[in-house]
């Protein structure tokens, strides 16, 4: 907002951001020499949080255009893992074969936003608008998976939790997301409680065949905190209860606190397990 004479407060509109220049890079190559030699660059992906932001005053020194990156596009099995380009839409995603891998995924990837952003909105650039109503980084967490990144400085591999904490290299560029594919790995996602909680969990066997899981748990406003499960038992509500213990006091949300979060957490994801188990019956 700012205020005119005789006008009074008025919103900022398009008309009011600075011109800047853009630079659209075919390679990742001269995508990374775009980012380390123009001034203050600023990726563009799918525009969905961009546009968002800079209406709300974020500068932008150079635009860097991403979309005629095809090497950033594409859901795919590489080797033992599922690779993400940085590109793929949600609705892309949701789409692809190569999701199906992982049952349970792309109807989780699905329910990302309405149409509009499924659309346009892109994995990378939901991890890297870093809010924590986004949920891309919650069923990575999950999902055990990381993501690459690319920089003057070379390439470098981060955890959900690492890019929370800024640890790329400066000017780096998210490529592509890679979820190792464990025997029988299997997603359960549930957002019924959002934005107040949402819980995504990941079962799989280990190469010993022991069950193994991780539940990822998340609010509006905190990260995704992760929790790995003891599956020796049978009983989903003991395993659930167990597992949320290990909650940190520290994920306290500022709506529900630190109590209810377990409460609600260990109830939800009782009936996740329970679900996964009926599935396999
Ligand atoms: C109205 C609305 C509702 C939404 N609802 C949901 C929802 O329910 N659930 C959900 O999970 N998400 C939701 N989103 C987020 C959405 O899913 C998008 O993923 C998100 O907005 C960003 O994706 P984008 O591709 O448009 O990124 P952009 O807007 O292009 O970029 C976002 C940020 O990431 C940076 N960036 C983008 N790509 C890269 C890259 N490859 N490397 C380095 N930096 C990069 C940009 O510079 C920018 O800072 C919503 C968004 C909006 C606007």
């Amino acid at each position: 907002m700012y205020e005119v004479a005789q006008a009074g407060l008025i919103a900022a509109s398009y008309r009011d951001i600075p011109p800047f220049p853009v630079i659209a890079p075919i390679t990742v190559e001269e995508a990374v020499a775009a980012m380390a030699n123009a001034e203050a660059p600023v990726p563009y992906a799918g525009g969905t949080d961009l546009c968002g932001a800079v209406r709300e005053g974020k500068p932008i020194g150079t635009l860097v255009w991403l979309k005629r990156l095809e090497e950033l596009r594409g859901t795919r099995i590489e080797g033992d893992a599922l690779s993400v380009g940085a590109l793929t839409t949600h609705a892309e995603g949701a789409a692809s074969d190569a999701a199906a891998a992982i049952p349970g995924l792309a109807e989780a990837w699905s329910k990302l936003g309405k149409m509009r952003i499924r659309l346009s909105g892109t994995a990378g650039g939901n991890l890297m608008a870093r809010h924590t109503r986004y949920e891309m980084s919650i069923l990575l967490t999950a999902l055990g998976g990381t993501a690459r990144f690319a920089s003057a400085a070379g390439e470098t591999e981060l955890t959900p939790a690492e890019i929370w904490d800024r640890a790329e290299p400066a000017r780096a560029l998210l490529t592509r997301l890679s979820i190792p594919l464990a025997t029988d790995l299997r997603l359960d996602y549930d957002r019924s409680l959002r934005p107040l909680m949402t819980l995504a969990l990941a079962l799989w066997t280990d190469n010993g065949g022991k069950a193994e899981g991780r539940a990822a748990v998340a609010t509006e406003y905190l990260r995704p905190a992760s929790l790995r499960l003891d599956l020796r038992g049978t009983d989903a509500r003991a395993i659930a209860a167990a597992a949320f213990e290990a909650l940190p006091g520290e994920f306290a949300d500022p709506v529900s606190g630190n109590e209810w979060l377990r409460r609600a957490g260990a109830a939800i994801l009782a009936r996740q397990l329970v679900r996964q188990d009926a599935a396999r019956a």
